[in-house]
């Protein structure tokens, strides 16, 4: 199989799984969105989701949050789990989007990627998720699954990875393929072995293969 095919049957088989979904952060501002994002980093969303209401309660607007106090939004962030570098980071966000972009919230993804604590994927979740822009973010799960398939090579990075999913998916809602692909890892690609690949169809997974010879 190639890799449009490939990413044609994964896309088949995740669509059966998770018709709809949705953006898994909760945010009621732009700003707000991207600090999520931000705090996602390797925390769970759920976490996120109840961290956030708590601190946009204590600074409701961004100039609260940019004139706050670095160890205060620490103790506030603190479950999300690396409260030190985020809480830095929130800080110096809040300060440069009131100093240098007048509270707005940049939407190029080169402008956003120079903003402290905005990555690469970040700035395309942020994107993706707010203006529907057509990236495919890689996370943890995304390149697992995509490094399982063989459809990126073993040591592919991040930056590579989306850019040969985004060529090769031919669906029409490429964040949808991004939450699909988290779904999948997060309840049935699962890492190390405890995936569950008596569930998945996709005979052409290495990984299965490699069960098989064992
Ligand atoms: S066969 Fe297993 S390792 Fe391969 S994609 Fe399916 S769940 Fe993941």
């Amino acid at each position: 199989m190639n890799r449009k095919e490939k990413v044609a049957s994964l896309s088949l088989f995740l669509t059966s799984l998770y018709p709809e979904t949705e953006c898994f952060l909760h945010s009621s501002s732009e700003y707000g969105f991207l600090i999520a994002v931000i705090l996602s980093a390797q925390a769970r969303d759920k976490v996120v989701n109840q961290i956030t209401p708590l601190l946009f309660k204590a600074y409701p607007s961004l100039q609260d949050l940019a004139d706050a106090n670095e160890k205060d939004i620490l103790r506030i962030i603190k479950p999300v789990g690396l409260g030190p570098s985020k809480a830095h980071n929130i800080l110096l966000l809040a300060k440069t989007l009131v100093q240098d972009y007048q509270g707005k919230v940049p939407h190029e993804r080169e402008v956003l990627q120079t903003l402290p604590g905005v990555g690469h994927k970040t700035a395309g979740v942020f994107l993706g998720e707010r203006d529907d822009a057509p990236f495919i973010p890689v996370d943890t799960h995304v390149s697992r699954i995509a490094k399982r398939l063989r459809i990126v090579p073993l040591k592919a990075e991040p930056d590579e990875i989306e850019a040969i999913l985004e060529a090769n998916y031919q669906g029409g809602n490429k964040m949808n393929f991004h939450r699909q692909m988290i779904l999948f890892g997060r309840n049935l690609c699962l890492a190390s072995d405890k995936r569950l690949c008596e569930q998945c169809p996709l005979s052409f997974c290495q990984e299965r293969l490699k069960d098989f010879k064992e």
